[in-house]
């Protein structure tokens, strides 16, 4: 032994290699390793409905979208006495107020925690109940992040400088309460028009044609609704276009399909072929062509998702995901330590946390500010930076994402955070609202009366302006 080694061992004995090592961080705490078990058992049998369906029918994709729940009556064919009668007229009067068409997929609705539904995480993000809903803000509108505003063709979005939204269609495998386009995604509803975005070839061109005739754009976020609902050709056809043009050098399809419905990945091999054959082609080309998905909630990952990203790794395929931060979903920091840690689990990278954007009908589902602020604190340092997500504001009039830390000033009272986006609307200022049920009772009948809500908005921007950073 050198004399080097023998003064290490002297100071640290675990350095000598007879003694056993002393292991300086206490023994983990087994629950917080739970990210690692995913379960593997035929979950969907206890859903009466579904109780005699076998394994190869439940990864079917094309079963999973023929059983779709889309309406109250075709709920209780499936669930039937797993949910009481109450519960039932309680979802009733959910669709007939919602804006949002109603769609859960026979993989999540199985996931529900039926002796519990009231308080299930994927239950309050896919059906909405009566007796929950609360009167959304008043400082809402219909396309809060006033995507159609910037837009010079319908259903592409130029905002940044060198990246571009385009939604290809208007239809998704489920629809989520919480969708921030609900002023165009799914079905007309009792209480909402929609903006058509039909994958037409007609609208693709001329979006594509955009594309083309703007070489500062180098980005495509291919979107939607959700890319899940293209078929085969329509990928290929899209990504073939796309790689073609010499100035963009990356594109994502978006997709919420490996999160709610990971079976397609698995059983539809044309789709997922598609895909392959175009990232692949965009590695030849040294393009950077990835998949960016949508888990909100842990319970979302189990070990179909982990066989559905393990079929991705193999193919090269990268996934990140974006997150949607929601009250009574994943708005505690052991909910979203768990989620960051079982996404990397299964190679997906976490990327952002939205604070939920004001979208009609989800008052319910919205947190403050402050929660995101203090769950950030305690989720970073928790793995690895790069699988830490980034936690957003997506500010309200199309100041675009700012890092939720980065408000001017930030009124807990009135629940108003201020925002610049020197990069994206130069010398402008973004507010963002909590949500009303966390304010005092004042404040909340304030916020009722148009003259005190003026003052209040004018308020939170002279302080904003008056900051000097
Ligand atoms: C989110 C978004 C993008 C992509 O932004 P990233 O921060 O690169 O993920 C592009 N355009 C619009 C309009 C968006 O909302
Ligand atoms: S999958 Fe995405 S686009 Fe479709 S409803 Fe959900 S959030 Fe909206």
């Amino acid at each position: 032994m050198s004399e080097t080694t023998t003064a290490a061992a002297a100071k640290n004995p675990s350095a000598n290699p007879t003694t056993p090592i002393v292991h300086k961080k206490g023994q983990v705490d087994p629950a917080s390793l739970r990210h690692r078990s995913l379960r593997t058992d035929e979950f969907w049998r206890r859903i009466p409905g579904w109780k005699d369906v076998d394994e190869a029918t439940f990864l079917h994709h094309l079963w999973q979208e023929k059983h779709a729940i889309t309406s109250p009556a075709r709920l209780v064919e499936a669930v039937q006495s797993l949910a009481s009668p109450e519960f039932i007229k309680d979802v009733e009067a959910g669709f007939h107020q919602a804006p949002m068409a109603v769609r859960i997929s026979p993989y999540l609705l199985s996931l529900i925690d039926w002796s519990d539904p009231y308080h299930d995480p994927i239950r309050r993000q896919f059906l909405p109940v009566g007796s929950q809903l609360e009167p959304d803000h008043p400082m809402l509108t219909l396309d809060s992040l006033h995507e159609q505003d910037d837009a010079p063709v319908p259903g592409l979005t130029h905002r940044y400088p060198d990246k571009v939204l385009f939604l290809v269609l208007d239809t998704c495998p489920v629809y989520c309460r919480f969708c921030t386009r609900s002023y165009a995604v799914g079905l007309d509803t009792d209480v909402v028009d929609k903006v058509s975005l039909k994958a037409t070839d007609e609208r693709w061109e001329r979006a594509l044609q955009y594309i083309a005739e703007r070489p500062d754009v180098e980005d495509v976020v291919v979107s939607g609704g959700d890319c899940y609902r293209l078929k085969p050709d329509q990928i290929r056809f899209l990504g073939e276009r796309l790689l073609a043009m010499p100035h963009i050098r990356r594109f994502r399809f978006a997709t919420k399909g490996i999160a709610v419905q990971p079976m397609k990945i698995l059983t539809d091999t044309a789709w997922t072929d598609a895909v392959t054959e175009i990232v692949d082609k965009g590695k030849k080309l040294h393009k950077d062509v990835v998949i960016h998905t949508h888990f909100n909630h842990p319970n979302e990952i189990t070990g179909i998702t982990q066989r559905a990203c393990d079929l991705l790794m193999e193919r090269g395929v990268l996934v990140r995901n974006q997150s949607v931060f929601q009250r009574g979903v994943n708005d505690s920091a052991e909910v979203m330590t768990e989620l960051v840690r079982k996404l990397s689990w299964v190679n997906v990278h976490p990327y952002y946390v939205y604070v939920h954007d004001l979208v009609r009908g989800t008052e319910d589902l919205r947190t403050s500010v402050a929660t995101g602020v203090q769950v950030e604190k305690r989720v970073r340092g928790s793995t690895a930076g790069f699988n830490t997500p980034l936690f957003l504001v997506d500010a309200p009039g199309g100041g675009g994402k700012r890092d939720m830390h980065s408000y001017e000033m930030y009124d807990r009272e009135t629940g108003i955070s201020v925002y610049t986006a020197p990069a994206v609307k130069k010398d402008q200022y973004f507010c963002m609202y909590d949500p009303l049920s966390g304010l005092s009772a004042r404040v909340q009948a304030d916020w009722q009366d148009p003259a005190k809500r003026t003052q209040m908005v004018n308020d939170a921007l002279a302080a904003a302006k008056a900051r000097v950073i």
